[in-house]
């Protein structure tokens, strides 16, 4: 979505709030006004504030090249327009009170503490300018047609404005979780990405420190990768990793975390799995493999497997021993003439 396309959607949301704020605001007024007998001209003023100016204002912000920075113009005219109310109702304490708390809140959602100070100074100069022009007329008290006529705002109001917060509150926390999970994700194959996993083989072996749970690590390469790059073209290599990351999706249990480690080579993390049982799953991924895509009639290039296995064990000072004791144990694979799994034991690796 474009910048002017979400200042659109900002301007339509105000001009929402502004109709039904107006409109319920306009009823304490009318109600000051009808008990001084306000003259017709005053009316016609609160007519065309109440249910006039939402839609000026709207139709002016959406015209506008930048519709937000004219929004900002209206939330300040609707303080002008506020204070000089103030002062035409002879500061008639409830209404004022009410309009005035409902502004601020308003204000607070629109923009912070920074719009709500402006409002307030504009909401004061214009009640003191309009005050001093009808010669600081001053009846705070409030009668019952005044109370009853703030009713209908201080219900509604209130909870229309929070439902607005809490619905944007909800988007943005699932924009961030949608963030978070992107951050995470290997784009090619959907599986976790490098970070991510790399952070799981350390939460595992935490968990393995604190309390012994058996853990394992299998790294994965394919054999020969390159030829089919070469021979059939970057997009059907692209094809052969997704589907790998398939065949992982399909061997291994959900608490189980396949990540791609980058190009061609491939991770998991088995936690309470011990070595025999991590290495079965990997002769199964790897026959597997070999099954499709070693088949006589396999459309592309031949290609395998080599996998590398280590569980985790008192030997390892830290995950990337014991990241790198699997590495051994692929190098170890890949040595012995590829397509098949090897484990490599702790003592291999020395520190
Ligand atoms: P080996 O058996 O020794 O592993 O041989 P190999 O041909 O698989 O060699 P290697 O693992 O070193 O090659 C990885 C290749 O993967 C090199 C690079 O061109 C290719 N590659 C890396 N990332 C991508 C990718 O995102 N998509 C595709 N299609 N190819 C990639
Ligand atoms: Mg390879």
């Amino acid at each position: 979505m474009g910048k002017r396309d979400e200042g659109l959607k900002f301007v339509s949301l105000a001009h929402r709030l502004r109709t039904l704020g107006l409109g319920l605001g306009m009823l304490p007024v009318a109600a000051v006004l009808y008990q001084q007998q306000a003259p017709l001209w005053l009316w016609s003023l609160l007519f065309a504030n109440g249910l006039l100016w939402p839609h000026l204002a709207w139709l002016h912000a959406v015209r506008a090249v930048r519709p937000v920075r004219h929004e900002q113009f209206n939330l300040m005219a609707d303080s002008v327009m506020l204070g000089a109310w103030i002062a035409t109702m002879r500061f008639n304490l409830l209404p004022c009170a009410m309009l005035v708390s409902m502004m601020a809140m308003d204000r607070i959602s629109a923009g912070g503490w920074r719009v709500l100070v402006r409002a307030l100074l504009l909401q004061v100069a214009s009640c003191v300018l309009v005050a001093w022009l009808t010669g600081f007329a001053w009846q705070p008290s409030s009668d019952m047609l005044d109370i009853v006529a703030c009713i209908p705002m201080m219900a509604i109001y209130p909870v229309w404005l929070s439902t607005v917060n809490y619905k944007f509150g909800r988007r943005i926390r699932q924009q961030n979780r949608l963030l978070e999970q992107l951050n995470r994700t290997d784009t090619l194959t959907g599986l976790a990405n490098r970070a991510h996993w790399l952070e799981t083989a350390a939460r595992e072996m935490h968990r393995y420190l604190r309390n012994q749970r058996p853990a394992t690590l299998i790294l994965l390469d394919i054999d020969g990768f390159k030829l089919v790059n070469d021979r059939h073209g970057h997009a059907a290599g692209d094809t052969l990793l997704q589907e790998l990351a398939g065949v992982l999706r399909e061997n291994l249990r959900s608490v189980d975390t396949p990540g791609r480690l980058g190009g061609d080579e491939f991770g998991v993390v088995l936690p309470e799995t011990g070595l025999e049982r991590a290495r079965e799953v990997a002769e199964r991924i790897r026959q597997q493999v070999e099954l499709v895509w070693a088949a006589e009639d396999a459309p592309m290039q031949p290609c395998t497997l080599s996998l590398g296995v280590a569980e985790v064990g008192p030997r390892h000072p830290n995950v990337e021993a014991w990241i790198k004791q699997a590495d051994v144990a692929l190098y170890l694979a890949k040595a012995q003439g590829r397509n098949q799994v090897c484990a490599s034991s702790p003592a291999v690796v020395e520190h």
